[in-house]
């Protein structure tokens, strides 16, 4: 596969440009060359191979060659509530599930969390989920919702978190639960699955007893306690 960048409108256009953060990352970093093949998408499953045709710092300008629908999607359907740890490791979080193909994220604010929601978070949290799906080659943007108190999310009404996706969490919690591997219950993999990870310290007693009140279940990944990252990793791979 070759160098792979992020342009949110490309269908309909013969030539465009990367600009901001991708045209830094070719021109400046990869030191890509006129006459150099990339390969482009625009986070809503579409795919190009386009040649360099001129490089300045700011403006990369490329032709298209060929595009098409190219879907590197799971067939399931996979949300993730997250009480995300700080820093790197916020980072890691957002890679995993990008790469095990979380559709959307949720980040959960918890009473023991350690990092905070910031005006910024969000866009920061969408910039690594761009740098993950250049990395795996995925097509589609995982969706980043606002950051929400666990104490609203268990209760709200979650198909307003991401556009155009009804879900019913509830029903689909009880249905990967009546089998951890989700395969008979569900053997179509239609149905949306939401999983919730707490922080470091973990969820509360108090935050585990809403949730079991308004519907949700708990599900052990074993023994040992594992890490935010490894936790959604864990859930995420079982859910495939
Ligand atoms: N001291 C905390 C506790 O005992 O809850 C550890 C929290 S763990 C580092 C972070 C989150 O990962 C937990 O809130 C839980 O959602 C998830 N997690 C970690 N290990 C798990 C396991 N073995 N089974 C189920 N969930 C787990």
């Amino acid at each position: 596969m070759s160098q792979r960048y992020f342009v949110p409108d490309l269908i309909g256009h013969p030539s465009v440009a990367l600009t901001d953060d991708e045209a830094h990352h070719a021109a400046g970093v990869m030191r890509v060359k006129p006459g150099a093949t990339l390969t482009l998408f625009d986070g809503q499953n579409n795919e190009a191979q386009a040649t360099v045709e001129s490089v300045s710092r700011k403006r990369v300008e490329c032709r298209i060659d060929e595009i098409g629908e190219v879907d590197r999607e799971s067939p399931r359907m996979l949300l993730i509530a997250v009480a995300l740890p700080k820093g790197d490791r916020a980072r890691s979080v957002i890679e995993k599930a990008v790469e095990l193909g979380a559709h959307g994220f949720v980040p959960i604010v918890c009473r023991r969390s350690v990092a905070r929601p910031s005006d910024g978070q969000r866009k920061r949290l969408e910039r690594y989920v761009i740098d993950a799906s250049k990395q795996c080659g995925r097509n589609r943007l995982m969706q980043i919702a606002p950051a929400i108190a666990w104490s609203e999310f268990v209760t709200a009404d979650t198909s307003a978190l991401f556009d155009g996706t009804t879900i019913d969490p509830l029903a689909d919690v009880q249905r990967i639960v009546a089998d951890p591997t989700g395969v008979s219950a569900d053997p179509s993999g239609q149905h949306p699955v939401l999983f919730a990870v707490g922080p470091e310290g973990g969820f509360d007693p108090e935050e585990i007893e809403s949730a079991l009140e308004a519907g949700w279940s708990t599900i052990s990944l074993g023994p040992r306690i594992l890490r935010v990252e490894t936790a959604v990793g864990a859930l995420l791979a079982i859910a495939q």
